[in-house]
């Protein structure tokens, strides 16, 4: 196994970064858009990666060690890394994680955002809004001079109160040239554990967080993760940069929050 050394970035890739983040969000609120009873996934998929494209960014994802889509469509009990397959379309009731990631410049975008479709129940829109919270908390905890374990600290405490399922298996990370760099960011952990945050760094922080149980399983497809309960999964990515000014969360809900009449602190 190759060492993989922490890549920090210049104030010039920042200011890349914050540009394919952009295109990122565009396309999330795109998909909002869209986003019914009804509608195919593979449709969904299509709208992500033309907006990708319309913004002169390549998806991430496409490609990606073989992964066939622009976009992870994950419904209900697929936690993360669902591939939109041609027949699947969403429901009155699901709830759909949509991840996105766009190259610019040579620098990646990749954020992730969990929908209801039409109305779901309260269990899982408390699930839903709970999972967003704890991406909050992790925000909070990733300051500079912190460590990788008080975020995942942060996550798990707060989720764990409810009962839910903190996935381990998947994890945030750096992000950069590379869309998966060092250090990973796990959903758990002790604080002042792991690998610190300094300035320079770009993360992501995604909690995938279950109603029932933590454990998943991977489909034949070699990507869909599944809960082995087959209850609900909901899962928020945001992107932040640390600096010495501070952390700033270069990710972006907001034009999300205009299509889907919400308040989104992010
Ligand atoms: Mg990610
Ligand atoms: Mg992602």
């Amino acid at each position: 196994m190759t060492f993989r050394r922490i890549k920090y970035k210049s104030e010039a890739d920042f200011a890349k970064l914050r540009e394919s983040a952009k295109v990122v969000a565009v396309t999330l609120a795109e998909v909002a858009k869209n986003i019914k009873p009804g509608v195919p996934l593979t449709y969904l998929d299509s709208i992500g990666e033309q907006c990708i494209r319309d913004h002169h960014a390549i998806p991430s994802f496409k490609g990606y060690e073989g992964f066939p889509a622009a976009l992870c469509l994950s419904v209900n009990d697929v936690v993360v890394h669902g591939i939109p397959k041609a027949g699947d379309v969403l429901r009155d009731g699901d709830i759909i994680s949509v991840d996105c990631g766009a190259l610019l410049d040579g620098f990646h975008g990749d954020f992730a955002y969990t929908f209801a479709v039409g109305e779901v129940s309260e269990e899982v829109r408390l699930l839903m809004d709970r999972t967003k919270e704890s991406l909050m908390l992790g925000i909070k905890a990733a300051m500079n001079g912190n460590t990788v374990g008080d975020i995942g600290h942060a996550v798990e405490t707060y989720c764990e109160q409810f009962g839910y399922g903190v996935v381990r298996e998947l994890c945030g990370h750096g992000i950069g040239r590379e869309m998966h760099e060092r250090p990973d960011i796990p959903n758990y952990g002790r604080p002042h554990s792991g690998d610190r945050l300094q300035p320079g760094m770009c993360i992501c922080i995604e909690p995938m967080i279950t109603l029932g149980k933590r454990q998943i399983y991977i489909e034949n497809d070699g990507w869909t993760i599944h809960t082995k309960d087959r209850l609900p999964a909901a899962h928020y990515e945001h992107q932040l940069i640390i600096t010495d000014k501070g952390t700033e969360v270069i990710s972006s809900y907001k034009q999300i929050g205009e299509v889907l009449g919400t308040n989104e602190l992010y």
